[in-house]
Formats: C-alpha cells, structure tokens, sequence
C-alpha cells in the first residue's frame, strides 16, 4: 500500500488549496475525491464573487468578517503572487486588475444599489448604508503598498463622518443609491487549473472516484480507507465540506440558495446587488461573457422557497432589463458549520481533532487565500514559501476538473 506524508480528503477549493501549499512546500500528498472530477460539488455551484469585504460592511460584528475578508486579499497577493495569471496589482490606491491577458481575476467590479426610497424611516438601515459606503470607499482607496516600517495610519471611521452621509441619504430623492464597489469576479476554473497544475509537477497523486470512508491508527500514522482503493498516511486533512460533521463534533446548519444561469444581459448592466431592509427584497445578477449571468444565492432554510423565489428574482431583472431570460436554474447548499465558542464559519475554521488529523473549512472561496497560509502555520509553526516555482496550466487537466455550472449549462453539455 502506498505510503504519503498527507492524505488531502475532498477537493473543494479547500482540499485544493490545501494540497497545493503541502507539495509546494514537498511534501509528498495524495487528493482523494469521490466524485469523478474536481472543484465539482460548492466549488462549481458558486458566484466566482471575489470578496473585497463591501457585502460583509453591513454586518455589526465590529468588522471583523471584513477583517477576514482583506486579509485573504492581503494573503493572495503575498503567498499566489509566483502564479503568472495571478492579475492583482496592490498600488497604493486600491487593488488593480491586469486585463491584458485573461487571468484568475476580471475587471467586472460589482455595483450596490441601496434602497432608500420608502426606506428612510427605517433609521437603523439609514446608518447601516452610510456606515457601509464610508467603509467601501476606504477599501477602495487604501494603500497596498507594504510599507512594514514607517507607516502608521490607523483605521478609524468617525461618527461626524457618518451622521454627514446619514443626512445626504435623508436628503436624497434618488430610489437607490449607487455605489461602485471593489469586488471584483474571478475566472475559478483558470485558478484551480493552475493551482493544481503546480501541484501535480511538485508531485501530487489524485485519486478520483474514490469515497473515504474512515480512517484508523496504523504505526506512526494513519490507514485512510476509501471505497475503491486505501493508502496510508502519516497525517490527514479533511477538507469535505458540509460533510466534515461525519468527524467533528459540530453542528452543521444548510440551507439552500436557488440561483439561476441567464442570458441576453444587455451590455449596460453591471454586475449588482440590489440591497433591502428586508433580505428577501433582494436582488442581484454577476455578468460572466457574453450576456450571460448569474442571478439568486439569497439562503432559505425551507427548500420549498426556492423556485418561488428565483421565478420572482427573474421578474425583477426583467423590468430593467426585458430580455432576460431564464436558461436553467439549480439549487446550491450552503452549509454552516457552528463549533460551540467559535465565531461563525465566514471566520474560517482549522481544527486539529487529533494528532495529525486537521479539519479545514473555508467558510468563502474568497477565505481560500488565507486557510492554505494559515493551515500551513498552525502544522509548521512558519510561512510557506511566497516565491517559488509555478507552473501555468495549458489544457491539460480539462478532463480532470468539473466546468462551473453557468458554463456547462451555456456549452449545452447537459452535465448539470
Ligand atoms: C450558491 C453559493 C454561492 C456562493 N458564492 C460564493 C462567491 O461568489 N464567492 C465566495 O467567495 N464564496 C461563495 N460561496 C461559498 C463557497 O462556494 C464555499 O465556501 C466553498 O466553495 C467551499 O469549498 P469547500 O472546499 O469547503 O467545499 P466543497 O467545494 O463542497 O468541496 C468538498 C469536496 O469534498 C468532497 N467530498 C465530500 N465527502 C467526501 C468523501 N467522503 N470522500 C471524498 N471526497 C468527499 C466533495 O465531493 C467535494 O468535492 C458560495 C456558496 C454557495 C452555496
């Protein structure tokens, strides 16, 4: 039985990004997966929205799943800059995108639209959308540059500031009021081939197609056993997704987010979140090429809510834009892991449950950039290496790795 120093379980960009830091580092590692390819449970029915933190403004939890969410920025740009496609440039204004090439990241920033008309009663959203603008323009213009030394510019918003945008809100007679966000789309599939491309020449083995089903003590490590074919690993990380509460002690809280794939986007339309009081007001579409897009995601505990739903979304982006249409629509599942005393799952998760055995659990895609480095830390007590090799994937893993679903629905190649 062939022997690893890591078993990877579940490739998600979590096991992805897992595996890729581990052969980066030369380690010898093994993905195993159930499924026949790659990337193709959450991490193919998702957005491929890459968070600056703009949604996460509007949460009162002291900034702090902003936080995250810039420093994951902050971690892609310092550990995946080596990767050729990897297009963020940090300036001192601001993260830019390089378009001349098409690379992990598109220019496609995403707009919010927040409702003000009928809204300026409900004073506690008033607050919250100034809050929330006064903290997406710092975001947008703050200053990559790591200036280790010498730079000491505490981020402060202050109350004047605030009551300042809350009275230009009163006073506004627009519906919405429209904000150019830094968020930003990314091209996932570029990403992952790339990612797993370098895995694969520092000497990754996959394993596809093949379910674990437990693991048991064995010498100095572990026996992973898997339906169609075992291993042996001196360390485990289970990187499973919603199914991770098979070996940890947690609760896992799902809930189904409808999304449907449409086409005919007029080229005048942004990619937008139309953003309510009330959650189940709200909207949004993100632009892929071509007219097509991706509407819905909003979570429902009840599963039954879904299709009313999308069909109510596809009415809405229709009166702005009448030639909307529906091609397919699917029901992604959102799962919530809730470890007792720990922060929610956006603040992602790293557990060792024993020796050698780790649970890894992202929360975002966008928090991958920060799990991989941070994962790597907590086993090894140092930085994974920032410059190194990489290589740039050119075609040969199409088979290997699931397409996103918006994707597969307009290539017309039925996998859905
Ligand atoms: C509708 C929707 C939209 C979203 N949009 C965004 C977005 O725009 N931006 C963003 O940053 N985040 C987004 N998210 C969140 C993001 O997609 C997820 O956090 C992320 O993809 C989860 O990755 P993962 O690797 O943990 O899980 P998964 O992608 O689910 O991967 C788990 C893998 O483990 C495998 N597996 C499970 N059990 C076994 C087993 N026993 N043996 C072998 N393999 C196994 C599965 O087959 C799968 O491949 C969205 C989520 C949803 C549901």
């Amino acid at each position: 039985m062939k022997k690893y120093e890591w078993a990877v379980i579940g490739s998600g960009i979590a096991g992805i990004i897992a595996s890729e830091i581990l052969t980066r580092e030369g380690h010898e590692v093994i993905l195993i997966e159930k499924n026949e390819t790659l990337a193709s449970e959450t991490t193919r029915d998702f957005h491929e929205w890459m968070h600056a933190g703009s949604l996460f403004t509007l949460i009162p939890d002291n900034l702090k799943t902003l936080k995250f969410m810039l420093g994951a920025l902050d971690d892609l740009l310092e550990f995946y800059s080596s990767y050729k496609r990897m297009n963020l440039i940090p300036t001192i204004k601001g993260i830019k995108i390089d378009t001349e090439t098409k690379g992990w990241f598109n220019s496609e920033y995403i707009h919010f639209k927040f409702r003000i008309q009928g809204r300026k009663v409900t004073f506690p959203w008033i607050i919250g959308i100034a809050r929330s603008i006064l903290l997406i323009n710092k975001i947008k213009n703050h200053d990559w540059l790591r200036r280790r030394a010498g730079v000491l510019d505490p981020f402060r918003y202050r109350l004047p500031d605030i009551m300042k945008e809350v009275l230009q809100l009163l006073k506004s007679k627009e519906k919405f009021r429209d904000i150019g966000t830094p968020d930003f789309t990314m091209n996932s599939r570029i990403l992952i081939k790339d990612l797993i491309s370098s895995s694969i020449e520092k000497g990754l083995t996959i394993s596809t197609s093949n379910k674990f089903l437990n693991y048991t003590k064995k010498d100095k490590g572990y026996l992973v056993t898997c339906e169609r074919e075992s291993f042996e690993s001196e360390n485990i990380v289970l990187c499973t997704g919603a199914n991770v509460s098979e070996v940890l002690t947690a609760r896992v809280k799902n809930s189904y987010a409808p999304m449907a794939v449409v086409d005919h986007i007029s080229d005048q339309i942004n990619s937008f979140v139309e953003l309510d009081y009330y959650p189940k007001n709200c909207i949004n579409i993100i632009k892929k090429d071509n007219g097509i897009g991706l509407v819905g995601g909003i979570s429902f505990n009840d599963i039954n809510k879904c299709e009313p739903y999308i069909e109510e979304v596809i009415k809405k982006h229709q009166i702005y834009d009448p030639n909307i249409r529906k091609l397919y629509s699917y029901i992604g599942k959102k799962s919530e892991v809730i470890i007792e005393g720990e922060p929610r799952n956006y603040l992602f998760h790293i557990k060792e449950v024993e020796k050698g055995v780790w649970v890894i659990i992202p929360g975002k895609f966008t928090l991958g950039f920060s799990i991989g480095p941070e994962f790597y830390r907590k086993v090894y007590g140092k930085n994974p290496k920032n410059h190194f090799n990489t290589a740039t994937d050119n075609g040969q893993y199409d088979e290997l790795i699931s397409n996103t679903v918006w994707f597969d629905v307009t290539n017309d190649k039925k996998k859905v």
